[in-house]
């Protein structure tokens, strides 16, 4: 197999630099095949929103490597796939390798799997574990490389492959333009800027109307929560934490009237419109990494990050968003949290600034504080206030460096994969719902327990008198114990165990519901298995 790919593959083609563009469509052929592709040839395409798989090189009838198409002007950042596959036979297995990792450090390590999903099961689901290897590939430069094994189970399914579940543009667009429907007194949605592909940088505004109009305030100032994500575009778990976020606000819940008749909320859902767009990792569509931008936004180079950097500090003068601009200098601004996914580590954390002022740096760190009681999930272990030079153009260390002292200025992180809580040991994979939807009863759901973390930080201020309790699920029913049962987000219930059941007999696992059938033991896994080591996750981890 090892001179296979010798032969099959230039070693001077390992390199991701010839990478440029997505396959399109492209069906893969043994060498020195020619004619029509045959049922069981694959067919590989990424040309389409949010997608991103730049070369399929064929090894074997079972085994493919798979080279992520780097960022769009910045060859050095390789995380985000997503990509389909068709033209398969019925019971195909297959070995995909994906070989060009930028980084070496993983949730991989962790367990984490990547995520599919197929025609007529369009649910994502993720890989089991026992299928996934993430390895040190002498084959490929001794990068890190992730093996998975995949049995194709229906003949006529285009099947889906992703790093973490996709949240694209267009869903925005669309999630944005229902919101926009209910015609709420309270929600507004403006158009701040357009990016360099002349798509929407939109800008949301939820409060009680009166808190817009100057006169009913008695010259008071309205304090201000301004709310930032997906400036990485491949971070899209950010992108289900602010929808979260701004679904809870905009809802009928007690809570949610409090915050909107004491607080002016702005959210700016995406920041990179463009990278998310086009399936980029971590940069714009110029190949900047817009989080590093933040202390000198060009107009030309950054100009989402440069409209959203005047909105907040108020120097504005372009006529479209003048209007805006005037409206923010009535408010106050108290609070910035630009929301991100974590590739490394579990649970949701924050990233907060470190001050001289000793009194101003306590007051900084009671949000984390309240939040870490609301929330389950939320880690204050991986919570940390720094001043890191390589942090030096983030959002955070920007703004809160530049605005008022009253303003407190976060890095909100959601893990791409898990969470683990004090009462467990096992980590629970985050789903789509688990970060979005605050009806389910279950208090899993970061996006909704950080927005009701302002009522907890505005009672303690005095703003808000005591009711209602920020409790959202009654304690007595849905305590903190991982004992409960929860129909939508079991938390005892692991990836493994929902998508994918262990037979009687030995290793096969047997389709349950939205699921594959995959087996270890079979000669599918056991053909590659020079280049799948199984290792010792613990002794691997010592050494990253
Ligand atoms: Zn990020």
């Amino acid at each position: 197999m090892a001179d296979k790919r010798a032969e099959s593959v230039n070693s001077d083609s390992d390199s991701t630099e010839d990478v440029v563009g997505n396959v399109n469509k492209f069906a893969v052929v043994p060498s020195g095949y020619s004619g029509k592709p045959k049922k069981g040839h694959l067919i590989f395409d990424a040309c389409f929103e949010c997608g991103n798989l730049g070369r399929v090189d064929y090894i074997s009838d079972l085994e493919y490597d798979l080279f992520i198409r780097p960022d769009t002007c910045n060859p050095r950042f390789r995380v985000w796939f997503n990509f389909t596959v068709e033209n398969v036979k019925t019971d195909q297995r297959v070995i995909f390798n994906i070989v060009n990792f930028s980084k070496t450090k993983s949730l991989y390590r962790e367990g984490m799997t990547p995520l599919v999903k197929t025609t007529s099961r369009p649910k994502w689901s993720r890989i089991p574990t026992k299928n996934v290897y993430y390895y040190r590939c002498p084959d490929h430069r001794k990068n890190y490389v992730m093996s998975f094994a995949f049995c194709f189970d229906r003949e006529d399914e285009v099947y889906q492959f992703s790093y973490s579940y996709p949240y694209s543009y267009s869903r925005l667009q669309n999630y944005l333009d229902n919101l926009e429907k209910k015609n709420y007194d309270f929600f507004n949605r403006e158009l701040l800027a357009l990016t360099v592909q002349q798509r929407r940088l939109d800008l949301l505004t939820i409060t009680h109307p009166k808190n817009l109009k100057k006169d009913d305030n008695n010259g008071e100032k309205q304090r201000l929560v301004f709310i930032t994500a997906r400036v990485h575009p491949g971070e899209t778990p950010s992108s289900y934490v602010c929808q979260g976020i701004t679904d809870f606000l905009v809802s009928n819940h007690p809570i949610a009237k409090v915050l909107r008749e004491h607080l002016v909320f702005k959210i700016i859902p995406m920041l990179n419109p463009d990278g998310v767009y086009l399936g980029n990792y971590r940069c714009s569509l110029m190949g900047f990494d817009l989080n590093r931008h933040w202390q000198e936004p060009s107009p030309w180079a950054h100009p989402t990050l440069y409209s959203a950097k005047n909105l907040l500090m108020g120097l504005d003068r372009d006529p479209l968003v003048q209007v805006v601009v005037a409206l923010f200098h009535s408010l106050n601004l108290e609070f910035y949290i630009d929301i991100h996914a974590h590739s490394t580590l579990m649970n949701g954390f924050m990233y907060g600034n470190v001050y001289e002022d000793l009194e101003r740096l306590e007051r900084h760190s009671i949000f984390p504080k309240l939040l870490c009681g609301n929330a389950e999930d939320f880690s204050m272990t991986n919570t940390n206030f720094n001043r890191d030079a390589v942090k030096a153009g983030t959002g955070r260390r920007t703004l809160g460096g530049c605005l008022d002292d009253s303003a407190h200025c976060y890095t909100l992180e959601v893990s791409f994969f898990s969470y683990q809580t004090n009462s467990s040991s096992q980590a629970t994979p985050y789903t789509e719902e688990g970060c979005i939807l605050f009806e389910a009863s279950n208090d899993m759901k970061l996006g909704r327990n950080v927005a009701r973390t302002f009522l907890d930080y505005y009672k303690m201020t005095g703003l808000i008198s005591t009711k209602p309790s920020s409790s959202i699920v009654p304690k007595a029913m849905y305590g903190r114990s991982r004992d409960r049962t929860d129909p939508i987000n079991d938390s005892k219930i692991t990836y493994d165990d929902r998508y994918f059941s262990r037979s009687e007999h030995g290793d096969e696992m047997q389709r349950s519901g939205n699921c594959y059938n995959l087996n270890s033991t079979n000669s599918l896994t056991s053909v590659p298995s020079y280049r799948i080591q199984h290792r010792d996750r613990d002794n691997q981890r010592d050494r990253y």
